[in-house]
Formats: C-alpha cells, structure tokens, sequence
C-alpha cells in the first residue's frame, strides 16, 4: 500500500478518538507542546495563517485565542479530521476558520498570500516532504513564517531512559490505542513513523534547501519534539 493510502486509512480510524487519544498517550503534554508552538510565535494582527495538516483544529483554534484578529485557514487531507475539527470549534465558539480538504504536497493557494504557515505533527505523515515544504514556501508572502512542530527520533545518551521510552513506544501505545480507538495497528505506524523521521539538523537542512532563511530548531521536553521555524 502506498503511503499516501495508508495515512488516509490511520487517521479515518483514529479521527473519532484522535483528541482523547492524544490527552492519554502524551499525558496532556501535547497541549503544552502546541501552546508553547502558539505562544512562541508573535502573530501580528489581522495576518493570514495557514494550519497545514491541521487536522481537529488544536492549533488554529489556540491561534485564535491569542490573537482573535487573525484569519486562519485550516488545511487536511482528511475530512473525518476536519469533520471532528468543525464540531469542536463551533463547540468552543469558533466560527471563523476556513477549513479546506486539501493535500499539503499540492495546495489549492495562490502564491504568496499567507503570512505564518503552521504545521503540528503532520510534516512526518506526508508522502514527499520536499513537496510539502515547497508547496508552504509557495503560498507564504515574502518574510513570511514557516513554524513546524514535529516529533524527533530518539538519540538519548541516557540507555534507562531510551529504554523506558521505547517500551512505552512500542508496546503500551499500540495497546492504549487498541483498548480506546480500538485500533492497534495505526498507532504502530504513528510509532514508527517517528523512528523513521530525520534528525533535528537534517530536517533543518531540508527546509534550508526549499528556500527558507534563519531556519532554526528548538526541542522541547529534551528532543522528544521539536519546533522548526523559518522565513521565506
Ligand atoms: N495538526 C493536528 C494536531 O496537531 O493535532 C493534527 C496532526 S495529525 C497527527 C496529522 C494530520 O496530518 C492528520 O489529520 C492527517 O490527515 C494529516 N495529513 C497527513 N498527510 C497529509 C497531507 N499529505 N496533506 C494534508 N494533511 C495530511
């Protein structure tokens, strides 16, 4: 199966319990990984953000929050996401997000008309990242920011930890998934595909080639994630 059929398959499993399950595998941290992603950023007033992969909406919807004038427009390639994203913002009183079904390696954008492109934990399920990555710095305008959050693959010095952290990767994760989204198998692959992600300073690199200048990382909770950030 080609990755593009297999990542629509994971998130229409896992789209119904993708919000709890994420409270659960991460023990909420993943709210303070995207806060910290939202509040680093110093969105300007009235500027136009584009949530790439953005799936139920935890970004645009912190976006908001913090700067109520911005439009945001929300972009995935999956509508069960987008559908979950939807009822959640309109439940939060979030009425002014454009939500677009749309693949991120080929975006339904003119050029240059986005201020902040954004991306959470979507960068490593695309099929052809270079894509993706051209296709943001396509649709940003000139100084515009690329912001990415993503997970990194684990290079821990400190074996106790490697270890606990793999287990929990490997074999409690997929279990968790099982017993509450009753789907094993997708969070196998969510698993690994972090595994499978480049490093830190070969991401960067990869974003560096697209085009973007003072690109630079900063990991949060020692490396488990990182945030990516460059300007067109
Ligand atoms: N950004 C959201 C968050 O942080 O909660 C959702 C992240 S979820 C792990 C990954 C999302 O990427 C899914 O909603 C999936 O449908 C979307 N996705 C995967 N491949 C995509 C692509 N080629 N274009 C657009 N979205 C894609």
């Amino acid at each position: 199966m080609d990755k593009s059929q297999l990542i629509k398959e994971v998130f229409d499993s896992v789209a119904s319990h993708y919000d709890i399950m994420n409270d659960i595998i991460s023990f909420g941290i993943h709210r303070l990984w995207k806060n910290k992603m939202v509040n680093i950023t110093h969105f300007t007033k009235n500027s136009k953000v584009l949530d790439i992969a953005g799936g139920t909406g935890d970004i645009a919807i912190r976006i908001a929050r913090r700067e109520p004038s911005i439009q945001v427009t929300v972009c995935d390639i999956n509508q069960n996401m987008l559908s979950r994203g939807i009822d959640k913002a309109i439940n939060l009183n979030q009425l002014n997000f454009n939500w677009v079904c749309a693949n991120a390696e080929n975006l339904p954008f003119e050029d240059s008309i986005f201020d902040y492109c954004t991306i959470a934990f979507g960068i490593r399920n695309v099929s052809d990242r270079k894509k993706a990555l051209s296709e943001a710095y396509r649709v940003l305008k000139l100084n515009g920011k690329f912001i990415c959050l993503e997970f990194a693959p684990m290079h821990y010095q400190n074996e106790v930890f490697t270890k606990f952290y793999n287990l929990y990767s490997f074999k409690v994760i997929p279990k968790i998934g099982s017993i509450v989204a009753k789907d094993k198998n997708s969070y196998k692959y969510l698993v690994r595909s972090i595994r499978e992600f480049p490093t830190q300073a070969e991401f960067q690199m990869e974003i560096e080639k697209i085009g973007f200048r003072n690109v630079e990382f900063h990991d949060m909770s020692y490396g488990i994630v990182t945030l990516h950030i460059g300007t067109k």
